[in-house]
């Protein structure tokens, strides 16, 4: 991979910088976010490093369908499956600051009051 592609995440996914992994398999690990926006805010990130979700293409579909579904046995494992959002950030301008696609699943604080943007509000 060209050095200047390479994020925070790639390292994680590699294990180069030790984070606990709360799943991993041979597609994603799970880990948790280093600013939790919310009690439970956990990433699911691809070991594949697609830079947004806008720059996938047909040839992810398995993959992005992958990440679903363990977001939903994360959300099992968390005790969080009744109500939890999922958020993913695309670019810049859509709050996005490290680009390799990820997935932020969010529970534990009310998830039905104010804007849908507070999913991930700072
Ligand atoms: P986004 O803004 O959608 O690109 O999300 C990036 C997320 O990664 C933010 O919520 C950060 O808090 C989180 N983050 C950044 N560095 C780390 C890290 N080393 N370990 C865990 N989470 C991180």
């Amino acid at each position: 991979m060209n050095p200047v592609d390479d994020t925070i995440f790639g390292k994680i996914t590699r294990g180069e910088i030790p984070t606990e992994f709360l799943y991993e398999d041979d597609l994603c690990v799970v880990i948790r976010d280093l600013y939790p926006q919310a009690p439970t805010h956990v990433l699911i990130i691809p070991r594949q490093p697609i830079a947004m979700l806008s720059a996938a293409s047909d040839d992810d579909q398995a993959l992005l369908g992958h990440l679903l579904i363990v977001a939903g046995k994360i959300a099992e494992q968390l005790g969080v499956q009744d109500a939890f959002r999922l958020v993913i950030n695309n670019g810049e301008g859509g709050g996005q600051t490290v680009f390799h696609l990820h997935l932020h699943l969010l529970a534990g604080r009310d998830m039905k009051e104010g804007e849908l943007a507070q999913g991930l509000a700072r």
